[in-house]
């Protein structure tokens, strides 16, 4: 059974809206930890147990350092057998993570939760933006097979990006139809907080109604097969959660994804 370890990736400065993200880390950590909320996966693993080491990165401002940074501080998890459980930051953080895990598996099936696609050639000028990641991504052939679950914000640009690279699209209205075979392992899972409705995810820079409940979310990460290399959970807002819904959520999701990372063969 493989150690799952939790990196926190502090870096908001490749967001194109509002910053904030970069307060994540510790806000998520946080709510694991409050006592008003139970420390066991629904499956009955307290998180403690399944989560091996804890890591906080503070990234500073520079773009490039900090996209090194995170490709090497994966690289570490995975030459150690760990399996990476990630939390940003903005979505930017995701490119150099695979890129780290296809130097250990080749190109990989990915699941994308998100109310983007986030395949923008460039977004103000900036080809590293979070509305960027997965245009990068395909392009350096970190992905084999990129499944999108919950899109409901996109440009002509990123459906031909799209097209061009056979990404699949589910709504969220279709996801009990979706095969499984789109879930099996080796998979790499990537949640943007804001696939997620704003009814239960409301803390994120940019909230599009009609996404994913709570439910329908945890639904589908049930149903997949596994293994998982890795996952993360991005685009927490904390200046936008004053409530700590989305942080409540986000705490949620690191207590299924390390049970089911630390008990997967
Ligand atoms: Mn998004
Ligand atoms: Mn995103």
């Amino acid at each position: 059974m493989p150690d799952v370890l939790l990196l926190g990736f502090c870096w908001d400065a490749s967001s194109s809206h509002a910053r904030g993200a970069a307060l994540a880390p510790r806000v998520i950590l946080a709510q694991l930890r409050n006592q008003a909320s139970n420390p066991f996966s629904y499956s009955g693993i307290r998180y403690d147990k399944a989560i091996a080491e804890e890591h906080i990165f503070d990234l500073g401002e520079e773009g490039e350092a900090c996209r090194r940074r995170i490709e090497e501080s994966v690289s570490d998890v995975l030459t150690r057998g760990g399996v990476p459980l990630s939390l940003g930051g903005d979505h930017s953080i995701t490119l150099p993570i695979l890129r780290a895990l296809k130097k250990k598996h080749g190109a990989m099936n990915v699941l994308h939760i998100d109310a983007h696609p986030d395949l923008h050639d460039e977004f103000n000028g900036d080809r590293y933006s979070h509305a960027c990641p997965f245009a990068r991504a395909l392009e350096e052939g970190c992905i084999d097979r990129l499944v999108q679950v919950g899109v409901r914000s996109i440009t002509p640009e990123q459906s031909e990006t799209a097209q061009r690279y056979g990404v699949i699209m589910l709504g969220a209205d279709s996801l009990d139809d979706a095969p499984d075979d789109l879930l099996a392992g080796p998979l790499y899972l990537t949640i943007d907080l804001d696939g997620f409705d704003p009814a239960f995810a409301p803390g994120v820079s940019h909230p599009e109604p009609g996404g994913l409940s709570t439910r329908e979310a945890l639904g589908l990460i049930g149903r997949i097969t596994g293994p998982l290399i890795g996952a993360d959970i991005v685009e927490l807002n904390p200046e936008r959660d004053p409530s700590l819904l989305t942080a409540g959520l986000a705490a949620r999701l690191v207590k299924e994804l390390a049970a089911k990372m630390s008990t997967q063969s």
